[in-house]
């Protein structure tokens, strides 16, 4: 009798590896060029469409640091303490206004522009107050608890690269500039749909043999995040035909289309053969797992990404190939995710030739983080995403990890 064979990769050869998949697709997807002004309260998320320089310095003035006292640090004694008389007050918002004198201090507030010619700050926790006079101990530094007009950006100088996603500081920083807003891309316009018989609208009865569709939302869940503008398109059935249409009249009018199941090899699988017939397939079996039939294409201008239909499988290409996809197009710099090197918390054996992504979350260990393995196999297992809190990535070649062993850890954060 023929052994049965349990590894749905057997027989692969010549599985892409990701790098070379994406080496293919470089030019193919240019990024939107359409621009827009938006509030800087709205600017979250989005992607900054030219190099933003600072057109003003930041701050505007020397200023203290501390409350204390300033004074000239030329008055102080070397090597002994000083007494000045406190000759004037400024604080945020009411500089003083005249020169003050020589041998005298100015009471100040942080924040308070630096009195006209002095340079140096005492914080107050160090000075000793006494018949309008403060005491200076010996060595305090010149400059100490000053803050120059511009240390914080100078004016002319390139304060945010084009390109970056904006988040709550670079908003900030445009913000502490004067501006109001932001000249950003438009959003990438990204439809979403979901492939199968058995797939049920959650809200709707579960007939027999029937699943409720987890996939979308988790989707467009994950598309929020990255910014785009979501249609959702539903749920279509495991009929070349509609979905032919379907896709065909998404790719009308979005940028990109994502879609969940239907791009195995199995003969209810259409989805694949449905972008074969509108446009071009650019890849698919790529060398990983899960997500070997992660499919990319294009039905004219419009980007296609067919994500397998396993729940786990459905996520973890999404963050591999659907994300780094949108956000080029979007207009964003390219920033692949960091990878922290941890230790496994388990053994494993795996095949080479393909790169094994294992959900895992980590845990304290005696030197450092641990990455603990899901207990269960199965691209199925949404529970396991929700256990995890990133991926380990097992290289190419690698046939066993060994407990202990250094990993590559990928936080889920670092991919949202
Ligand atoms: P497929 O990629 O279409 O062969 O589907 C693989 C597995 O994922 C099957 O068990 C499907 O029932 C399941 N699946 C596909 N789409 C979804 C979805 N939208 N939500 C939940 N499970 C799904
Ligand atoms: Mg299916």
């Amino acid at each position: 009798m023929a052994q049965l064979n349990d590894d749905c990769f057997a027989g692969d050869n010549r599985l892409l590896p990701l790098e070379e998949a994406f080496a293919r697709l470089r030019n193919v997807f240019p990024p939107v060029v359409e621009i827009e002004s938006v509030p800087l309260d709205r600017a979250v998320g989005r992607i900054l469409a030219a190099d933003l320089a600072a057109p003003l310095d930041v701050p505007a003035y020397d200023n203290s640091a501390v409350d204390g006292y300033a004074l000239l640090h030329a008055d102080l004694a070397a090597g002994a303490a000083t007494r000045l008389r406190v000759a004037g007050r400024a604080a945020a918002g009411h500089p003083l206004g005249d020169k003050p004198g020589r041998g005298t201090a100015v009471r100040i507030f942080t924040g308070a522009p630096m009195p006209k010619g002095f340079d140096t700050v005492l914080m107050q926790e160090d000075a000793r107050l006494e018949d309008g006079h403060v005491t200076v101990p010996p060595g305090l530094k010149h400059g100490a608890n000053r803050r120059f007009a511009g240390e914080d950006a100078k004016r002319g100088t390139m304060a945010i690269a084009a390109g970056a996603r904006l988040r709550a500081q670079e908003i900030g920083l445009a913000a502490a500039f004067g501006l109001t807003r932001l000249e950003v891309r438009r959003r990438l316009r990204v439809a979403v749909l979901s492939t199968g018989d058995e797939i049920a609208e959650p809200g709707s009865r579960l007939a027999a043999g029937q699943v409720y569709d987890s996939n979308r939302r988790t989707l467009v869940a994950l598309l929020a995040g990255l910014g785009v503008e979501v249609t959702d398109l539903g749920i279509l059935r495991d009929q070349r035909e509609e979905i032919g249409r379907h896709l065909a009249a998404a790719a009308e009018s979005h940028d990109a289309i994502v879609t969940s199941g239907g791009v195995s090899e199995g003969e209810e699988d259409h989805v694949r053969e449905g972008v074969a017939a509108l446009g071009r397939l650019h890849w698919w079996r790529v060398a990983i797992k899960p997500g070997r039939p992660v499919s990319v294409g294009q039905i004219g201008k419009t980007v296609f990404l067919g994500l397998p239909g396993n729940p786990a499988a459905t996520m973890t290409t999404f963050f591999l190939v659907a994300r780094p996809v949108l956000l080029q197009m979007a207009g964003a710099v390219p920033r692949p995710p960091v990878r922290f090197s941890v230790r496994a918390g388990f053994a494993q054996k795996k095949k080479p030739g393909r790169v094994e992504y294992v959900r895992v979350r980590l845990e304290a260990g005696p030197d450092g983080p641990v990455a603990r393995r899901f207990p269960r196999e199965g691209a199925g297992l949404l529970s396991s995403m929700v256990w995890s809190d990133g991926l380990a990535e097992l290289p190419l070649d690698l046939e066993r990890l060994e407990e202990g062993a250094w990993l590559a850890y990928l936080p889920f954060s670092e991919m949202t």
